[in-house]
């Protein structure tokens, strides 16, 4: 058996990031058994699906490198077939047509309420065996229902939430197409599990429900029902369902806000399924790893300082070629000045190490690349007479030391012995002079990146 999996996201929004961990495990999944991983747009809800959200679906999968073998498939495509399965089925009898107008189910839920009685719809069209049915109402466009059976119950065998059995006389006979003909959510799910041959359908709880009655038609249909998967949700870190409160709607919010796809990948990897104590590992791990016996039954929490750490450490092993291409736009975008300004490469390395997103990184890029405008009472306060003659004697050596963060070392330490003073004497004013900020990684290497150049320039205003 070839393992076949879907991602079925109805455009209704963003791809969030319950989203993203199901398509994430469906491929995963595909990925381990060489089978294969479907994409499948459910766009049947006309009045809610956009574009955009296609789109951004798409987007979506791209940036994480989801890639899909076979789709993207649009559901809207797919009408003629639906309707060929509703004929059959009708043809076959295990659906039939209802007449009920809209006002006739209301008043059947409004009687079985005053009753005290769960809502079901009560058979009126239910051809059954020496039953006469009503006479067709005239002009009278009907729905076509599910014939779902009247006894027993239905079983599976949930991959994550193990055995579910829901009685057939909990269900009734749902509605597969509406009265202009249109095939409804559940039905269409069906015809299409059954047609792309997927063998297990990995995706939400929200879905269980669903379940029993889409068992049921691929029954009737004849097919075997996939196998299910049911995840449970990601809650935010406050315990509720995750949501826009919690800043974490679209996966396309995560480039924005300078995250790597490996480490949301990698987060996502860990939200709801485990190998044993593993916390870091790269896709092609995660997909020799990957299974469904090592899901987690119960909802997981989301937790930003968990994603922005890994965030962290894929930033400290990226190379510079590539973070400078993903940093460059942050830079550009606050208005970095790169004319003069010291190469980008090596200034991210000496940032990444502390720098949990591509944005934290950027921000502390920019000391490099603009203008310093230090606060005129903190250079007061630091640049004292003494501070001025070392940093004096300092300047004077940067026209000719060798210029390595070694050489520029062993130099501040001369100057440092000869004035009598400690390292943080002349680095704060230093920095200030430079970088208009007291805070930089060590004052060497902010010294040796900037170049003897700007050094020379920047100091000559103050001293
Ligand atoms: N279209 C459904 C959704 O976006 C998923 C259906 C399914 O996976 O069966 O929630």
């Amino acid at each position: 058996m070839t393992v076949r999996t879907r991602f079925a996201p109805s455009p209704t929004g963003f791809l969030h990031l319950g989203g993203a961990r199901t398509a994430l495990y469906s491929w995963a999944y595909a990925r381990h058994f060489g089978g294969q991983f479907i994409l499948r747009i459910e766009d049947t809800d006309v009045e809610r699906s956009t574009p955009e959200a296609v789109q951004a679906i798409i987007d979506g999968m791209q940036w994480l490198g989801l890639q899909h073998d076979e789709g993207p498939f649009y559901q809207m495509r797919h009408m003629d077939r639906y309707r060929e399965v509703i004929q059959q089925m009708l043809a076959e009898g295990s659906a039939y047509y209802c007449y009920c107008t809209a006002e006739e189910v209301e008043a059947m839920r409004e009687r079985q309420r005053l009753a005290g009685e769960k809502w079901r719809y009560d058979g009126t069209w239910r051809p059954e065996p020496g039953k006469t049915l009503p006479p067709i109402p005239e002009g009278r466009q009907p729905v076509v229902r599910f014939k779902n059976p009247l006894e027993g119950d239905v079983t599976w065998t949930d991959l994550v939430k193990g055995e579910i059995t829901i009685s057939n006389q909990e269900m009734d006979d749902l509605i597969i197409a509406r009265s202009d003909g249109t095939p409804t959510y559940n039905f269409c799910v069906v015809v299409d599990d059954w047609d792309m041959k997927i063998t297990h359908v990995i995706r939400g709880d929200d879905h269980v429900n669903n379940t029993p009655r889409q068992i049921n038609i691929l029954k009737a249909l004849g097919a075997t029902p996939p196998l299910y998967a049911h995840l449970p949700m990601i809650l935010g870190a406050d315990g509720e369902k995750l949501s826009k409160r919690h800043g974490a709607v679209s996966v396309m919010d995560y480039p924005e806000q300078g995250y790597l796809p490996e480490a949301v990948l990698n987060y996502l990897a860990r939200l709801g399924w485990s190998h044993g104590n593993d916390e870091i590992f790269s896709m092609e791990q995660f997909c020799q790893w990957f299974d469904l016996d090592h899901l987690s039954s119960s909802a997981a929490q989301f937790n930003m300082e968990k994603m922005a750490w890994l965030n962290n450490h894929y930033i400290r092993q990226s190379d510079d070629a590539r973070l400078e291409a993903l940093v460059r736009p942050f830079l550009e975008r606050d208005g970095a000045v790169f004319d003069g300004a010291p190469p980008l490469q090596p200034v991210l390395a000496l940032l990444k190490e502390r720098a949990n997103t591509l944005v934290e990184l950027a921000d502390a890029a920019m000391l490099f690349y603009r203008e310093p405008k230090p606060d005129a009472a903190a250079l007061a306060g630091h640049l004292t007479d003494t501070a001025k003659a070392a940093l004096a004697e300092y300047a004077q050596q940067c026209a000719s030391v060798e210029w390595s963060r070694e050489a520029l070392s062993g130099m501040m330490k001369g100057v440092l012995a000869n004035h009598k003073l400690k390292m943080p004497q002349i680095a704060m004013p230093l920095r200030l002079m430079l970088t208009g900020q007291l805070q930089t990684p060590s004052i060497d290497a902010v010294v040796h990146l900037f170049g003897r150049e700007t050094v020379a320039q920047r100091l000559a205003k103050y001293l």
